[in-house]
């Protein structure tokens, strides 16, 4: 039963969340990508700084942050490497051999992971995580496999919604100093 962020049952497991990982396209941004010039290596994206601020003060707090994506983009690696994050996992639908590394690397279970996305190749992380959260726009189905669904849009505040949760949970930010 998909329950909002700030279901107790939901804070309870932001709580136990030691790895948060964020998928880009429909979660980092509002899944729109810019095709408007011949020139155009990639197509261009939109990022919210509001979301891009959260994962910064992650970053800043060493709080262990990563982002898998579909996406090759030069781009989108120079704004994520800009906000301090430092582990990418770019260009595969096949989410689930980077996130088996990232459990590796970090010496965790699944229980102590969270993944935000929006799409059908998430469904298979989704189904792992201790915490899988997802977005307003995500199917019937994607949302079938997940615990949690913001309340803002993806790509317009939907990240930053679960990211102060977490900061909440681990007192990381200014309001917490
Ligand atoms: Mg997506």
């Amino acid at each position: 039963m998909l329950k909002n962020l700030k279901d107790p049952e939901i804070i309870e497991k932001i709580k136990k969340i030691k790895l948060a990982i964020f998928d880009v396209d429909g979660i980092l941004t509002d899944g729109k990508i810019y095709w408007i010039s011949n020139d155009q290596t990639e197509p261009g994206r939109a990022f919210h700084v509001i979301d891009g601020y959260g994962l910064a003060l992650l970053a800043r707090a060493k709080f262990p942050t990563a982002v898998i994506t579909a996406a090759k983009s030069v781009m989108v690696r120079r704004r994520l490497e800009f906000l301090g994050i430092t582990e990418i996992y770019m260009g595969s639908e096949d989410k689930l051999s980077s996130y088996e590394k990232l459990l590796a690397q970090y010496s965790l279970k699944d229980e102590d992971v969270s993944f935000m996305a929006d799409d059908l190749f998430d469904v298979p992380v989704l189904k792992k995580v201790g915490l899988s959260v997802t977005v307003p726009h995500a199917s019937d189905w994607v949302k079938s496999h997940c615990h949690a669904v913001s309340s803002l849009p993806g790509g317009q505040g939907a990240a930053r919604e679960f990211i102060d949760l977490i900061r909440e949970a681990n007192k990381i930010g200014p309001e917490y100093q």
